[in-house]
């Protein structure tokens, strides 16, 4: 595995965190506590490309791969982890699909101002009887001419509110299970669409989550990504890019809470010397900061697969997985290092750990993961025995 960083990709993790220390850290604290989206930075992450990595210069992106996007998320996520999944749902969730199913004139109407930063993506699969069991699917998208009508409600919608589009799951045949399902780009003003009220959360306080709601929705033809019946080979695909995106978003999580340890560790006294003298401290740091590279090589690796065109799947839930759960436990170990204080909000490592939680549930919880790594791994042995 060749880990030589090209200059355009060190740029990006140089300007990724700089704008993350200069724009982000000076509010994190106080977006968190009032639950407020960083919309002013995130406008300004846009203009420097951040909003359309993967896409192409041609449709106004920066036309990067995906060691570029996991370092950007990193990097962004380790002072603020709601930005980092907001700039990583645009560009996955909602760019990537467009990208990869669209026509040439559905990549000039909807992913231009995405990689633009003009409009910001959402994507909307999960249902209130459909989370895990993704393809137990209701919304229904009736054909009516050069319109669907959409009829139905998505649950949890990250950007739910400040987004203009939604790449959207639908059933347009309901007999045919996984195979009736279509993906829609749906855009905000469409005549029927409501954003139903904010969801109150543990963390990533500052990005938005919202249901979003379909009352016999007019969706032009003209916005199918893909063909009917392709909905859930749309959505898994964008998914298996978003996994690798909430891996790097967990990893930032895991490294910013080891960077407030290691201050702290310098600056707390007790029994009259630092913590940094106390072995047991010295076991915390090595452990975490092992997990942390153990998990950024997975990702790294499953990052260079898709770039290198292979399959990755297997490979992306992987990293999720294990990047999630190394940002649980450094998160853990990081309040215990701060002791009391670590439960306050006078450090950021309680906001790391409220946030750390959620990259174990979304886009796949941990047990999905595992049966994604199982179902790909027994594929790997059945391919190669014949
Ligand atoms: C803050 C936030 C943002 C989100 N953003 C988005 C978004 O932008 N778009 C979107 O579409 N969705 C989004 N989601 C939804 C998220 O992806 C789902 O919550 C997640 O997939 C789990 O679904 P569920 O909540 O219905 O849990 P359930 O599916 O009800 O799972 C409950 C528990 O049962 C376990 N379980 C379920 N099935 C199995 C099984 N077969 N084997 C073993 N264990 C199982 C689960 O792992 C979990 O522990 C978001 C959720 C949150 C909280």
């Amino acid at each position: 595995m060749d880990l030589t960083f090209s200059e355009e990709q060190e740029m990006i993790r140089r300007m990724a965190r700089e704008f993350a220390q200069d724009k982000l850290a000076p509010g994190v604290a106080e977006r968190d506590r009032t639950g407020t989206v960083a919309r002013e930075q995130i406008k300004e992450l846009a203009q420097l490309g951040f909003c359309g990595i993967f896409a192409p210069p041609e449709y106004g992106g920066s036309g990067l791969d995906s060691i570029s996007y996991v370092l950007a998320i990193e990097e962004l996520s380790r002072v603020d982890a709601s930005v980092g999944v907001i700039i990583s749902v645009t560009n996955s969730l909602a760019g990537y699909p467009i990208l990869t199913f669209g026509t040439d004139e559905q990549k000039r109407k909807f992913l231009t101002p995405l990689a633009k930063g003009e409009k910001l993506g959402a994507f909307c699969l999960t249902e209130p009887g459909a989370g895990s069991d993704a393809a137990a699917q209701s919304t229904v998208a009736v054909r009516d001419g050069d319109y669907y009508r959409v009829t139905g409600a998505k649950h949890f919608v990250t950007s739910g509110k400040y987004a203009d589009l939604y790449v959207t799951t639908v059933v347009t045949d309901k007999t045919k299970g996984t195979k009736g399902t279509s993906s829609l780009v749906i855009e905000k003003n469409s005549p029927g669409l409501t954003v139903g009220p904010a969801e109150h959360k543990l963390g990533i306080r500052g990005s938005d989550t919202h249901a979003i709601i379909f009352d016999d929705c007019q969706v032009p033809v003209a916005n199918l990504l893909g063909k009917e019946g392709e909905g859930m080979k749309v959505a898994l695909s964008a998914l298996d890019s978003g996994r690798m995106g909430i891996g790097a978003q967990a990893l930032g999580i895991a490294q910013g809470a080891l960077d407030a340890s290691l201050q702290y560790v310098h600056q707390r006294q007790q029994f009259g010397q630092p913590l940094k003298n106390f072995q047991a401290i010295q076991f915390k740091l090595a452990d975490m900061e092992m997990r942390i590279q153990a998990a950024r090589l997975l990702l790294w690796q499953a990052a260079l697969k898709k770039d290198r065109g292979e399959r990755f799947t297997k490979e992306s839930a992987m990293a999720k997985l294990f990047c999630s759960e190394t940002a649980m436990w450094v998160t853990n170990q990081a309040v215990q290092i701060h002791g009391g204080y670590g439960f306050t909000t006078e450090y950021p490592v309680e906001r790391s750990m409220r946030d750390a939680k959620i990259t174990e549930i979304y886009e796949g919880t941990s047990e999905i993961q595992r049966l994604v790594i199982a179902a790909g791994l027994l594929a790997e042995w059945a391919r190669a025995h014949g």
